[in-house]
């Protein structure tokens, strides 16, 4: 075998009609997939649910490979279409007679969030850390946890949040990226101070360490306290 052998690279041993063929074979399978969408009912996959994302990657990888492989014959992927159509209505179908099979394909919506503070039993649960929030919280216009009353993780990934009136806002844990946001484990000066991983606040004196009464966690950062413009 030789490097940069332009007939290997692009035709191999296919005859040039062989493009032809390819381009049939993307028609099947965009109409394939195309047909799957519109009768899943389906309007778009920003509300795609974890399941629905399975089905779709397996749909997707099947009608990948059938479009351009000369030996992957088409009836077999149009099996797997209606398998996997079979199994999705069958399992729409029961999710909507029985609530708890419901919760368990799709998850709860989980409180991330309460009244300024981070619930560390959601957190700990969802295994991810309060940094994956920080930019989701940041892109909804929050500066620090003090603004929200409540923050809901929806089953589709999205956050929910709802705000504190501005003369309700209280001192809270900034979500700035560390350029603009110091952490301490003994704060320089007198101040309130809100815990890294609760958001926690209390007033701190200069040069004082301390471990957080919420979540045992010693960083502290300096709690911002603007209310939210927008
Ligand atoms: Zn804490």
């Amino acid at each position: 075998m030789s490097a940069f052998d332009w007939q290997r690279m692009l035709l191999a041993d296919m005859p040039l009609l062989f493009l032809g063929e390819v381009a049939f074979r993307a028609l099947f399978a965009f109409v394939v997939v195309f047909v799957f969408l519109k009768v899943s009912g389906r309007r778009g996959i920003r509300q795609l649910s974890l399941f629905e994302l399975v089905v779709i990657l397996t749909l997707g990888s099947a009608a990948g490979d059938v479009s351009f492989y000369d030996d992957v014959p088409l009836l077999p992927v149009a099996m797997v279409f209606v398998t996997l159509l079979v199994l999705y209505r069958a399992t729409v179908m029961t999710m909507r007679r029985s609530e708890r099979f419901s919760d368990w394909m799709e998850g709860k919506p989980v409180t991330i969030i309460k009244d300024g503070l981070y619930e560390l039993n959601s957190l700990d649960h969802l295994n991810i850390s309060s940094d994956e929030f920080f930019m989701e919280l940041r892109q909804q216009g929050v500066e620090h946890l003090g603004q929200v009353r409540l923050g809901i993780l929806e089953t589709d990934g999205d956050m929910s949040l709802y705000f504190f009136a501005a003369h309700e806002v209280k001192p809270g844990l900034s979500v700035l990226p560390g350029a603009h946001r110091s952490e301490h484990q003994q704060v320089p000066e007198a101040g309130t101070y809100a815990c890294v991983r609760c958001g926690y606040t209390q007033p701190m004196s200069s040069g004082q360490q301390a471990c957080c009464p919420r979540c045992a966690q010693r960083s502290w950062s300096p709690a911002l306290s603007h209310e939210r413009l927008r």
